[in-house]
């Protein structure tokens, strides 16, 4: 038998344990065509929590019943395609479940011996890729920029500091939901500062890190946090808006900066944007990536939790701050 989760119940506002089922189903044959994976670790995302809600975006729903999907990584046990062989170690979207089969063209080869199977989740895959695009082509960052990263301690934001930091800017800022976080963020990952935005208001607490003012923001958060950047981004300063975890439990619309006025009188540019719109940056990111990895130059972490049963509390606790890096959940 192979165990899944599914989504139970859609929350409303928070979601909680409830919300999930864990299922026994009996493990797939592999048709014709196809391949069957066991898989080794799942991702557990924040943008997941969106797609509990019964509403259109850029991705379906998750279906009440259904398998919870995303990225996950496993190795082929059975094949009925030249293309794979049992043994190799594939990267596919069928999420939260110890078996996928599916036709071989939903596999992607991976390689364990380059970096380890829960890279290509991290630092080598999705958050990576985002981190990457978000610096270069949407923010368009510049050398000598000053920038300013929220979430920095977590999986695309520490990512993104560092690449900031690689590629030339002058100044990198961190903010994150912790002292301890903060410490790690400059001692670790190499930012020049860090703030615990629970200490204080955001906007002070940014204004004190960047006196003279940033050039670009990297936002993972939303809410209070772009409010701040917006105040302290200077004149044709650009803000990559990434994700808004603040606000993705919200039940009411939540308000939107009140400092829009300064977007223009600063000539400011917000861009948002989605990976899977980028993925033909992909082989050119994941070159300069492994060249960095290789030569040490960036840091990477993890927060493993083990079992599938505990995939759920995962990723509950992107929400409450429980992760410092990549959140997987390993199976074994
Ligand atoms: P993280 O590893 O950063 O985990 C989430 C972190 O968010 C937590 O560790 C927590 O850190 C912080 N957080 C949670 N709630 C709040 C809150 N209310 N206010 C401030 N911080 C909070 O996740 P990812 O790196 O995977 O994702 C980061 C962001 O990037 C998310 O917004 C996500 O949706 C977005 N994203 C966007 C993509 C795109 O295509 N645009 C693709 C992938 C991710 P702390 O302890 O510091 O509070």
């Amino acid at each position: 038998m192979g165990r899944e989760i599914h989504l139970a119940s859609r929350p409303h506002g928070e979601p909680t344990a409830a919300n999930f089922a864990l299922v026994e189903r009996s493990v797939p044959e592999a048709g014709d065509g196809e391949v069957l994976v066991r898989n080794h670790y799942l991702s557990v995302d924040p943008y997941m929590r969106p797609r509990m809600n019964d509403v259109k975006s850029y991705l379906p729903p998750f279906a009440v019943g259904e398998v919870m999907d995303g990225g996950a990584v496993g190795e082929v046990v059975a094949s009925r395609t030249p293309e794979f062989v049992p043994g190799d170690t594939v990267l596919h979207q069928y999420g939260w479940r110890e078996y996928a089969v599916a036709p071989s063209g939903a596999f992607r080869k991976v390689d364990p011996a380059v970096a380890p199977e829960y890279a290509y989740l991290g630092v080598l895959g999705m958050p990576g890729l985002t981190a990457y695009v978000g610096i270069t082509d949407i923010a368009t960052m510049q050398p000598g920029d000053v920038v300013f990263v929220s979430a920095a301690a977590g999986a695309v934001g520490g990512l993104a500091g560092q690449f900031a930091k690689l590629l030339g800017a002058s100044r990198v800022i961190g903010s994150a939901g912790s002292d301890e976080k903060a410490a790690y963020v400059v001692e670790s990952l190499g930012f020049d500062a860090a703030f615990n935005y629970r200490s204080g208001s955001v906007h002070s607490l940014l204004r004190d890190a960047a006196p003279e003012g940033i050039n670009v923001y990297f936002d993972n958060v939303g809410g209070d946090h772009l409010e701040a950047a917006i105040s302290s981004l200077r004149a044709h300063g650009r803000a990559a808006l990434c994700g808004a975890i603040s606000q993705y439990s919200a039940v009411e619309p939540p308000p939107g900066p009140r400092n829009m006025g300064l977007v223009v009188s600063r000539r400011l540019s917000l861009r948002g944007y989605i990976i899977i719109d980028h993925w033909d940056r992909m082989p050119a990111f994941i070159e300069q990536a492994s060249a960095w990895l290789r030569e040490g130059k960036l840091h990477t972490r993890e927060t493993v939790v083990d079992g599938i049963e505990n995939a759920p509390s995962a990723f509950l606790g992107l929400f409450r701050g429980e992760n410092v890096g990549k959140m997987v959940v390993r199976i074994n």
